[in-house]
C-alpha cells in the first residue's frame, strides 16, 4: 500500500520521518521500572501503531521508565525494523547510567534492538560534579555511539543557543537534530533557537506540539487562533489537532506527538494526505504569537 508520508532530510543526508506518533513520556510517564507498574494500555497502544502503515516513528527516553513496554511491542511485532524509527535519550536530570555510553548499551539490551535510529542527551544539564563527565565528554560519548552504529543518527533536546555552542566548538559530528518545546504558542523554547538551528542545518523536532489544545484558554471560542484553526480544519476535514502538527511540519520542524486514544494515532500518521498553503501557515504562525509563550516542561531549569 502507498502512504502519504513526509521526512526531513538531515545534516549527515540521512532521513527521519516529519512526524513521531507515539512519544513514550508525558502522559505515559512512570517514577518506577516496575512490574507493577507495567502499563499494558501502552503496549496495545504502540503494537496498534506499528500496524499502521509506514514508518511508524516512537519516542522514547531513560527517565521515561517505559522501556519494558516498548520493548514487548517491538518483540511482538511483524513490522520490518527499517519501518520503524526509533528515538531514544540519555537521561540527563536523574542519572540513570554512567554516561551515554552505557545508556544506550542498556537500553539497546531492555529493547532488544541492536541500534536506535535517533539518540538524544535529553538536557544540557550534565555537569562534572553531577554525572563525573563534562557535556562536551558526554558528546564525544554519542560521537562514539553514532560510529558504532549503535545510534544512526545523534542529537540533543531542550538546548539553547549557548549549550550548541559549547557542541559546536568541540565536536566532531555535529548534532542532526534538537528536540525543544516548540508549538504555535511557544515558537521559541529559549531565545533565538529556532533560527539558530536552521541557520546551523539542525533539524527541530517539537514535543508538546498540541500544547494549545491540551490547555485551552476558558474564552477560547472567541479566540481568533481556535476560531482560525477550526475553520481550517473544516475546510479539510481534518481535526484542529492535525492542523496543528501539520504547522509545525511545514515549519520545517519533526513534530513529536502522544494519545491514549487510538484514533488520534492514526490521525497523526495520517498526516500527509493534505497540506497547509503558506498563508494558513503563515496566519497560524502569526495568531500563535500574539499569545503568551507558555512552558509545559523544564519551567524550573529556564526560569532560575
Ligand atoms: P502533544 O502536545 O502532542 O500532546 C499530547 C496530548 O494531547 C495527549 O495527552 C492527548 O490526550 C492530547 N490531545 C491530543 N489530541 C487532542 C485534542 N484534539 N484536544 C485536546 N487534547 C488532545 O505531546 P506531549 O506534550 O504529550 O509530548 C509528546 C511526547 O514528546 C512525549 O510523550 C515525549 O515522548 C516527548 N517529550 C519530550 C520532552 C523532552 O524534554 N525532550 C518533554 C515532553 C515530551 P489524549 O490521550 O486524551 O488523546
Amino acid at each position: 500500500m502507498t502512504v502519504n508520508q513526509e521526512f526531513f532530510t538531515l545534516n549527515n543526508g540521512k532521513k527521519m520521518p516529519a512526524v513521531a506518533i507515539i512519544g513514550t513520556g508525558t502522559r505515559w510517564f512512570k517514577q518506577e521500572e516496575t512490574d507493577k507498574t507495567f502499563n499494558n494500555d501502552l503496549v496495545e497502544q504502540i503494537s496498534k501503531g506499528l500496524t499502521l502503515p509506514g514508518i511508524v516513528h516512537i519516542d522514547a527516553a531513560e527517565i521515561y521508565r517505559t522501556y519494558p513496554e516498548v520493548g514487548k511491542a517491538l518483540r511482538e511485532n511483524k513490522k520490518p525494523r527499517d519501518e520503524i524509527f526509533i528515538t531514544d535519550k540519555y537521561s540527563t536530570s536523574l542519572k540513570i547510567t554512567e554516561n551515554p555510553i552505557v545508556g544506550l548499551e542498556t537500553s539497546l539490551k531492555k529493547l532488544d534492538l541492536e541500534y536506535v535510529d535517533l539518540y538524544l542527551l535529553h538536557s544540557p544539564f550534565i555537569t562534572v560534579e553531577k554525572y563525573g563527565i563534562s557535556l562536551e565528554q558526554a558528546w564525544k560519548d554519542m560521537e562514539t555511539l553514532y560510529k558504532q552504529c549503535k545510534a544512526k543518527n545523534i542529537g540533543v533536546s531542550n538546548f539553547a543557543i549557548e549549550d550548541l555552542e559549547r557542541i559546536l566548538k568541540v565536536c566532531e559530528i555535529k548534532p542532526q537534530v534538537n528536540q525543544i518545546e516548540f508549538n504555535a504558542f511557544l515558537q521559541n523554547q529559549t531565545p533565538g533557537i529556532f533560527k539558530f538551528c536552521q541557520s546551523h542545518d539542525i533539524r527541530l523536532e517539537a514535543y508538546s506540539p498540541l500544547s494549545p489544545l491540551q490547555k485551552k484558554p476558558d474564552n477560547y471560542e472567541s479566540d481568533p487562533f481556535y476560531i482560525y484553526v477550526a475553520d481550517i480544519a473544516k475546510k479539510y476535514g481534518k481535526t484542529d489537532a492535525q492542523i496543528l502538527l501539520r504547522w509545525v511540519t511545514k515549519r520545517g520542524v519533526v513534530a513529536v506527538t502522544t494519545s491514549s486514544k487510538f484514533s488520534r494515532v492514526q490521525d497523526a500518521q495520517n498526516l500527509f494526505t493534505f497540506d497547509l498553503t503558506q498563508e494558513e501557515v503563515d496566519r497560524i504562525t502569526e495568531l500563535g504569537l500574539a499569545h503568551p509563550a507558555q512552558r509545559l516542561y523544564w519551567n524550573d531549569v529556564y526560569d532560575k
